[in-house]
């Protein structure tokens, strides 16, 4: 029987169990046997390789995080780690890999494609910076999580009469921060791809005080500075009570929103069908709602986007 194998690298984003569902499932409908491969590219190396079933994936398209794990694999930046995967991949029989994770494990799926390993990339990270598709797998479930604890976070923030700064994930991309803090009605947004003066921040928050708005809510991208750094800045130059909170891991984790959850679906089964088809080194992605797939260097070419208009009406909406 044909196999193809299906991997999940670099960090965990929920949705991830949906994808390989749909590997699996369209996988058996084009007739193959899919394989599991464990823990990243280190399974490729190792040979932690198992066949799945049905069962491996029955009530999982609910669950965050990945079933086959994922990690960071060192040894497949190098030559003589890549050569071992092909070793590896030739003795499981593998006639196709799907890998999914985010721009570093898009590079591995490249160097297994330029090796002639038949190969598609499914974009997941809940930063939401390929800029190839509009949404990564994962975004949506994150800002959505991101969204809900902003509005806990301004319940408490109210009752004192609080300033709130918010630190998000995101790594150099402020996609997390700018839908969460629009959806969570934020009044100051801090992201990497346009940098605000901490100084005028600091003057609008002042200004709100003085209007008699005494709860502000502000987010910072991690990739902007520090909420800690934030916060003592405002403590040393005004007189406002302020507090940081850094949210961290639960923005990785929890339910896939249903959006990602049919991404994911989708995603998933156009890699298989194009494995099918021959086809190999595509990088699969959403524009304008269709599934579109290019060529993983071009795809990996295209820097991150930012809806600038979209920040600018923040800051418009947060004006009154
Ligand atoms: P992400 O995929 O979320 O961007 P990383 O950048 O940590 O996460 O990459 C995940 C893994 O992908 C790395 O540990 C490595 O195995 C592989 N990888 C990353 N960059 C490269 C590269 N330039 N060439 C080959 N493999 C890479």
């Amino acid at each position: 029987m044909k196999r193809i194998g299906v991997l999940t690298s670099g960090g965990d984003t929920p949705g991830m169990n949906a994808a390989i569902r749909a590997v699996l499932k369209i996988g058996i409908h084009y007739g193959y046997a899919v394989m599991g491969i464990y823990h990243g590219y280190n399974g490729l190396i190792d040979g932690r390789i198992h066949q799945l079933q049905h069962q491996d994936v029955d009530n999982m398209v609910h669950q965050g995080g990945t079933l086959l794990r994922t990690a960071r694999c060192e040894a497949f930046r190098h030559e003589e780690g890549i050569q071992k995967a092909l070793k590896v991949i030739h003795a499981y029989g593998l006639e196709g890999i799907v890998c999914i994770g985010g721009d570093g494990s898009a590079r591995g799926a490249r160097d297994l494609h330029e090796r002639g390993v038949p190969t598609m990339v499914l974009p997941g990270t809940i930063d939401n910076d390929m800029g190839y598709t509009d949404y990564t797998i994962g975004f949506d479930t994150a800002i959505n999580s991101v969204m809900n604890e902003i509005y806990k976070i301004r319940d408490t923030m109210r009752s004192h009469d609080r300033v709130g700064v918010i630190e998000v994930m995101g790594r150099q991309a402020g996609d997390i921060a700018l839908y969460a803090g629009l959806a969570g009605g934020t009044d100051i947004i801090f992201v990497p791809e346009n940098k605000r003066d901490w100084g005028n921040a600091a003057e609008q928050l002042t200004a709100n005080k003085l209007k008699g708005k005494l709860t502000s809510i502000v987010v910072m991208a991690e990739g902007a500075g520090g909420a800690d750094e934030f916060k003592n800045f405002i403590r040393d130059n005004t007189d406002i009570d302020i507090k940081s909170i850094v949210l961290g891991y639960i923005q990785r984790g929890g339910q896939p929103t249903a959006f990602d959850r049919v991404l994911a679906t989708r995603l998933g089964a156009r890699a298989v069908e194009l494995l099918n088809e021959g086809i190999s080194g595509r990088a699969i992605g959403i524009s304008e709602n269709k599934i579109i797939d290019l060529d993983i260097v071009e795809a990996l070419n295209i820097p991150p986007r930012f809806d600038n208009s979209l920040y600018e009406l923040n800051d418009i909406l947060a004006k009154f």
